[in-house]
């Protein structure tokens, strides 16, 4: 996958891009990885980026003219998404993140300031991502979310094979938070592991994993309930947390 950026601090990215995953996804050849200074693209003396908006009001827009030539200077194809990370975009999600994952290449533009210029996104954004409902300085971190989201779905890049297909939210685990889990040493601060883990009984700790996985979704985030995958056994089990929730 390529993956460019266009930002005003570029910079930023370098220090998360080359450690972990992100650096060995990019050593290994999977992710080919650039960000563009968006004030290179400036024509004036000055080279400004930003001037203030028509109408009044507090803040500076990012100019269209520079923003549209930053971004058709990286010549998108008609298949690549040319994303805007906005406040006001779509959620990213678990499914939003595997379905980016899948293409050759995306350009994320980062606004800053009060935002980018309205023909911007007419002329040449096709889609729109936001990181949650809250409002960052600018683009720059949320792309790094993104990033770090979809890169890790490229197959070959997290080192065990379908290792992401375990994680909270992934198809693997039917939209479910994850459970627990638990290392050496066996007993820390009067606290110990479950039995049934040091048992050895696979299916007993499938099973016991699959609970767990429910139990902490109901408690945390029982939202995500509504569009998980369940089977009989899942059901039955979640009807005896709601009868006895203690248990
Ligand atoms: N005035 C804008 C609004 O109310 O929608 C917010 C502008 S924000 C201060 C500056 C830039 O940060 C945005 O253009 C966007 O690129 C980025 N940004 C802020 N919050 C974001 C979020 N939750 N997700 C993705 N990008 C965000």
């Amino acid at each position: 996958m390529k993956i460019d950026v266009l930002a005003l601090f570029p910079s930023m990215f370098e220090p998360v891009m080359s450690q972990s995953m992100m650096w060995k996804a990019r050593d290994r050849g999977l992710l080919d990885f650039q960000a563009h200074d968006i004030r290179d693209y400036a024509v004036d003396k000055h080279r400004a980026v930003d001037d203030s908006p028509y109408g009044g009001g507090g803040g500076m827009i990012l100019k269209p003219d520079v923003l549209v030539r930053a971004i058709e200077a990286l010549k998108p194809d008609d298949q690549s998404p040319v994303i805007l990370m906005s406040p006001q975009g779509r959620l990213l999600t678990h499914s939003v993140a595997v379905e980016l994952s899948r293409h050759a290449r995306l350009i994320l533009v980062c606004g800053h300031y009060e935002g980018v210029d309205e023909r911007v996104r007419e002329l040449a954004i096709n889609d729109e991502i936001s990181i949650g409902d809250y409002v960052l300085t600018g683009g720059e971190l949320a792309a790094m979310v993104l990033i770090d989201a979809v890169v890790r779905q490229i197959p070959g890049v997290l080192g065990a094979e379908g290792a992401q297909d375990r994680d909270s939210h992934s198809h693997g685990l039917g939209g479910l938070l994850e459970g627990p889990h638990y290392t050496r040493p066996a007993e820390f601060r009067g606290l110990g592991v479950p039995p049934v883990l040091t048992s050895g009984h696979h299916a007993e700790v499938d099973r016991w994993r699959r609970r767990q996985a429910l139990k902490r979704t109901w408690q945390t985030r029982p939202d995500l309930l509504a569009g998980a995958e369940l089977s009989d056994d899942d059901l039955a089990f979640l009807a005896g947390l709601i009868a006895e929730p203690g248990a």
